[in-house]
């Protein structure tokens, strides 16, 4: 018999078994976040089944009829996004940072031009790379060249400015999925300019911070647009973001949207709107407890012999660590052997095998402060260093996650 779904009763006990699962995991996983209840209600609204196709930069044309209160959602929600993110123009569309990244790139390269970005081994999320190599359409328009790194997973400024005044590229894309530190975004944004580049900044997994004001904004810094998640660092729904100053900018990336989404999953804009609400409310608080829980776990880790990135700088300023597990067998195995404990981190996506990523957001959200870290920092030990059965640790996990209430930071009705 084929194992399908038969039945509701089915679908639910499924649905049950994950959610008690992922009550009693430990979730370090930097690209996702807890999400509060009241903002999750948002998306069963009836908008889940309608259109807001529009035209023009403000959506001022509806392509579908029945949109007379989906436009003031809409332009509302925009309003919003672009008051957080102190932007003059936004575009709500895209449904993740992913899809965000392509428009912006399609909207403002030509066929063969040069595009700079954070290469996997970086911890780059690989938006042009990865899909030209893939790809065969993009493969034979898209021209890539690596952002020079050095140690700690952090740009070589110097050496980037100086290929930046030798490539000339059309566009540069800042930002990684490992951001441990802010970027010089103000000296490259003068590089760029000098030799006539786009630079773009994808804040997929700073959003947050800077939502809350506890990372610089790059919009602030001299970045031309910054595309983004709003579920990471943001405790938002998922979906994508485009931001900019420039109207000239924002029109390109207008005309290039409706070839890559047209249902835009509209249930998304009551959700995102509570959760700007929200991170109003208590973004300060959240965004600082989220870094000093990175500087702490880092230490308390660093203490028990784990090899954490940038130590002399800090270990970081964001909502996630670095560390290097080539010892226990690369990152691939050290974040199966964690997660058969039920501790959730991530492995380094196909980069070179050598460092997990470890955020905090969730954590923090659920009520952990620095105290706290020094117990996580145990259950590392316990699983990586020790190497001690996983039911006595997921047991214990299970016992001490209890604690925690995770109402923190949640906005209520
Ligand atoms: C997660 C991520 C993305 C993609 O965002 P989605 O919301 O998953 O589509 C893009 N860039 C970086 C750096 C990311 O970490």
């Amino acid at each position: 018999m084929i194992n399908i779904f038969n039945s509701l009763k089915e679908i639910d006990e499924l649905l049950d078994k994950h959610n008690n699962y992922r009550n009693n995991c430990l979730n370090l996983i930097a690209s996702e976040n807890y999400i509060n209840p009241v903002i999750g209600e948002y998306l069963k609204s009836d908008l889940v089944g309608r259109y807001g196709c529009y035209e023009g930069l403000e959506g001022e044309e509806r392509e579908y009829t029945g949109n007379k209160y989906i436009k003031e959602i809409e332009t509302k929600t925009q309003d919003l996004v672009k008051d957080i993110f102190k932007a003059k123009y936004c575009d709500l569309r895209p449904i993740g940072g992913h899809i965000a990244g392509v428009a912006t790139v399609l909207a403002l390269t030509d066929p063969d031009d040069l595009i700079m970005e954070v290469v996997l081994e970086n911890w780059g999320h690989g938006l042009i790379e990865p899909m030209a190599d893939t790809v065969g359409h993009f493969d034979r328009v898209f021209n890539v060249e690596a952002i020079p790194y050095k140690e700690n997973q952090t740009i070589d400024t110097a050496k980037f400015i100086k290929k930046i005044e030798e490539k000339k590229p059309k566009l540069i894309i800042l930002g990684s999925s490992g951001m441990l530190f802010p970027e010089a975004v103000e000296k490259i944004a003068e590089a760029a300019n000098d030799v006539g580049a786009y630079l773009i900044h994808d804040s997929s997994h700073i959003s947050g911070l800077i939502a809350g004001g506890v990372f610089p904004n790059p919009l602030e810094q001299g970045a031309d647009a910054v595309f983004c998640s709003t579920h990471k660092s943001f405790p938002g729904p998922q979906g994508g973001i485009i931001l900019s100053n420039s109207k000239e900018i924002m029109l390109k990336v207008n005309e290039v949207i409706p070839s890559l989404v047209t249902s835009h999953h509209i249930n998304r804009l009551p959700a995102l709107a509570a959760a700007i609400l929200e991170m109003k409310k208590f973004g300060d608080k959240y965004g600082k407890q989220i870094i000093q829980n990175s500087k702490a776990l880092a230490e308390e880790l660093d203490n028990k012999g784990f090899n954490v990135l940038a130590k002399e700088r800090g270990f970081t300023e964001s909502h996630l660590i670095l560390m290097d597990v080539s010892e226990f067998g690369g990152s691939y195995k050290a974040a199966r052997m964690l997660e058969k404990s039920q501790i959730l981190s991530s492995d380094d996506f196909g980069g070179p095998d050598r460092e997990i990523r470890i955020g905090t957001a969730e954590i923090t959200r659920r009520g952990m402060k620095e105290k706290d870290m020094k117990k996580i920092a145990d259950f590392f030990e316990r699983v990586l260093i020790n190497q001690e059965d996983e039911l006595s640790v997921i047991d214990d996990l299970k016992n001490y996650l209890i604690k925690f209430d995770n109402n923190l930071y949640c906005i209520e009705k």
